[in-house]
């Protein structure tokens, strides 16, 4: 198989980090994600890069009528309420021109109009999979409005992002039962593992931290394999934003990225770097910058060994 650099983003907005963030604490990012989305799309158009952008449901309405209008009757009974973003609805403005944080429906509609851009699905409310309190069935309806929402709009949604990284099984049971075919699973390892948030520990997140600046745990290319009837396309790296005391240790972290595409170009296999847009909302000149020399690395990689640019749902 040639080898392939895939790249993935959870578009989400507010509905991705209300639960510990607010318009207060983290909304100069927000604002900045919808500036740096047409950014990365022209960067992607110009260089032939394909991306798949698992997109958050609530983010495809109109309107905030339209929204409440979307909303499933079965919902998720997460015993931190927190987490649940139908506690946040009161908080939602009428539409995007007013409410920027939690409305994208320009900004689907803009990366729909650029060539070799895949929409996928971030759940419909940004849905855990393996908190307390959720349930499989409420899984189901929360995925199926996501699709209905999709489907309004003509979007045939294939492949799915879980937020935080969550699933099992029975998630994966459902996805395919509503005719989703491919999935976003971790990078090996116990660091990277599917964990609820309160497993989160302080190791795991060291490690993490760690290896993302010296690629420490091993390169994480991959060949796709297939999990409970759906393409696993799992994560090879996050790429990290430049931001705060750790952006001056960005190169390094930009440097292990390149180290591993290079070696997965010449093993044949697939690199798989995911984000949010949100975290290039804040120093996003060096963000774009850091994305920019990624992509001239994989134009080299290209000419030198055939290196394909895919979506997720480019994967048999
Ligand atoms: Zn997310």
């Amino acid at each position: 198989m040639a080898s392939s650099l895939v790249i993935s983003l959870d578009f989400e907005l507010l509905w991705g980090v209300r639960d510990h963030s607010d318009r207060q604490s983290y909304g100069a990012n927000v604002l900045g994600a919808r500036e740096a989305i047409p950014r990365m799309l022209e960067m992607f158009a110009k260089n032939g890069v394909r991306a798949t952008w698992a997109t958050v449901g609530f983010l495809f309405c109109e309107t905030k009528d339209e929204l409440l209008g979307s909303l499933p009757e079965l919902r998720p009974a997460y015993r931190d309420q927190r987490l649940s973003n139908y506690t946040y609805l009161d908080e939602v403005g009428e539409d995007e021109r007013r409410d920027p944080y939690y409305f994208g429906a320009s900004l689907v509609d803009r990366i729909r109009q650029t060539p070799g851009q895949e929409i996928g699905t971030h759940t419909l409310s940004h849905f855990y999979c393996l908190e307390e309190g959720q349930s499989a069935e409420a899984f189901r309806a929360d995925l199926a409005a996501a699709n209905a929402l999709a489907e309004r709009r003509g979007i045939a949604l294939k492949s799915i992002v879980f937020p935080r990284n969550q699933f099992s099984d029975a998630s994966l049971a459902v996805c395919r039962d509503l005719g989703l075919t491919h999935f976003r699973g971790n990078a090996a390892g116990w660091a990277y593992r599917a964990v609820r948030t309160a497993d989160q520990t302080k190791p795991r997140r060291a490690l993490r931290l760690v290896d993302a600046y010296t690629g420490i745990l091993g390169v994480q290319s991959f060949t796709p394999t297939s999990w409970a009837g759906l393409v696993d396309v799992p994560a090879s790296r996050f790429l990290r934003p430049c931001t705060g005391k750790l952006a001056r240790l960005h190169h390094l972290h930009l440097a292990t990225i390149k180290n591993e595409m290079t070696s997965a170009a010449k093993e044949g296999k697939g690199y798989h770097l995911w984000w949010h847009p949100h975290n290039f909302g804040t120093n996003m000149e060096a963000n774009l910058m850091g994305l920019s020399s990624i992509i001239e690395h994989y134009q080299r990689l290209r000419g030198q060994y055939g290196m394909a640019s895919c979506a997720m749902e480019d994967f048999k």
